[in-house]
C-alpha cells in the first residue's frame, strides 16, 4: 500500500471529480475514525485501495454522521461498516443494538396470543411483580413453573390456579409469566375466558366454533383468565370447556387459570348451585381436569385498580 499521503494527492488530482464533492472525498478519507481503520487494515489494502473506495469511504463517514444526528438515513436500523473485500474497501451495513433489541423483542412478543386482555398486560415481567407477603406464594410459584418449563417444554407441569378478589394482580401475574415464557422460546395463549364464551355463542352462526375451540385445545400454554365469570351455559361447560380441559389433560398441556372463584366455589358455581341447579357430577368431572392441570393457589392484597 502506498502512504496515504501520495494516495489523497492523486484523489485530489482526479480531473473527473467536482471541486465540491472532491473536498467532501479528502474530509471523509481524513476522517479520524476512516484513519484509524485504513491504519489497521494497511496490510490487506491494495495500493489504490483508497483512490477506488473513495466513494465508499464518503458514504461510510456521511452514513454514520446521518445516524449520529438522528436520522434514519437510507437504511435504517443499520450501522455502515467499513470492510475489506478483494483488498479493496467495501461498505457493510450491520444491524444496530436497537434493532437487534427490537427485533427480539418482535420475535417474543409473536409467541404470546392474546385474546381480548388487558394491554398494559403486555408490558408485565416478574421482575416488576412486587411480592408483598400475600402475593409471595403465587410469585414463587410463577418462577418455579416457569424455570420447570423452561428446563423441560415437553415434560408435563402443573399450572397454577389463582384465585383471589378483584385488582390483587392475577391477569398481571399470566402476563409476566407468558413474558418469561417467551423470552425463552415458548408460546403462550391468553384469552379472556367469560369474552371468549361470548364470540363462541356468536361464533355457531359462521361455523367457526370448532376452529375457536381447537386454538385453545393445542395452543402451547394455555392461560384461562377470569374462569367463572361467564354466564353459566350447559354447553360451555360440557362441550367447551369440558373438551379443551379434557385434551389438555391428555396430552399434558400446562394450563393456567385466573379466577375471582376458589376451586370451591367454582364447583359450585358450574354445579348451577348459584341459580338452583344441582348439577353436581357435571362441575366435578370439570373440576377433576381443572385439579390435575393446576394447584390451587390464593392471591390476595390491595386492589391496585382502585388505588
Ligand atoms: P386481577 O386480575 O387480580 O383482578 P390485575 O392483574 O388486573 O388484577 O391487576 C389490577 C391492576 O394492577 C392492573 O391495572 C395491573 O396492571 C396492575 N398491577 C398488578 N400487579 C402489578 C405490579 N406488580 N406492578 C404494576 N402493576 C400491577
Ligand atoms: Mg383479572
Amino acid at each position: 500500500m502506498k502512504p496515504m499521503r501520495d494516495q489523497l494527492d492523486q484523489l485530489m488530482n482526479g480531473t473527473a471529480l467536482s471541486a465540491n464533492y472532491e473536498a467532501m472525498v479528502k474530509q471523509a478519507v481524513a476522517d479520524p475514525a476512516v484513519q484509524q481503520w485504513l491504519t489497521a487494515n494497511r496490510e490487506d489494502l491494495a495500493a489504490d485501495a483508497v483512490t477506488r473506495g473513495a466513494a465508499k469511504i464518503y458514504e461510510y463517514v456521511s452514513q454514520r454522521d446521518e445516524k449520529a444526528a438522528g436520522q434514519p438515513g437510507f437504511a435504517p436500523g443499520y450501522q455502515p461498516q467499513l470492510v475489506v473485500s478483494n483488498h479493496l474497501i467495501d461498505i457493510t451495513y450491520e444491524p444496530t443494538a436497537a434493532k437487534i433489541a427490537a427485533d427480539k423483542e418482535a420475535k417474543q412478543a409473536a409467541l404470546i396470543t392474546s385474546m381480548n386482555m388487558p394491554k398494559a398486560n403486555a408490558q408485565a415481567t416478574l421482575a416488576d411483580y412486587d411480592s408483598t407477603p400475600e402475593r409471595a406464594e403465587a410469585l414463587a410459584a410463577a418462577f418455579e413453573f416457569t424455570n420447570a418449563l423452561t428446563k423441560a417444554p415437553h415434560a408435563f407441569h402443573q399450572g397454577l390456579y389463582l384465585t383471589g378478589p378483584f385488582g390483587v394482580g392475577k391477569t398481571y401475574l399470566l402476563g409476566a409469566i407468558a413474558n418469561a415464557l417467551a423470552a425463552q422460546g415458548i408460546a403462550s395463549t391468553l384469552v379472556h375466558f367469560p369474552t371468549y364464551t361470548v364470540e363462541l355463542k356468536e361464533a355457531i352462526h359462521d361455523q367457526s366454533v370448532q376452529q375457536k375451540v381447537d386454538r385453545l385445545k393445542k395452543a402451547q400454554v394455555l392461560m384461562l383468565d377470569d374462569i367463572g365469570a361467564e354466564s353459566l351455559s350447559p354447553w360451555i361447560r360440557d362441550d367447551v370447556l369440558g373438551i379443551i380441559l379434557q385434551y389438555r389433560m391428555q396430552e399434558e398441556k400446562p394450563t393456567l387459570f385466573t379466577s375471582n372463584k376458589t376451586m370451591a366455589g367454582l364447583t359450585d358455581f358450574l354445579a348451577g348451585v348459584e341459580v338452583g341447579n344441582n348439577e353436581g357430577l357435571k362441575a366435578q368431572r370439570i373440576m377433576e381436569r381443572i385439579r390435575f392441570l393446576a394447584t390451587e393457589i390464593t392471591v390476595g392484597g390491595r386492589d391496585r385498580r382502585n388505588g
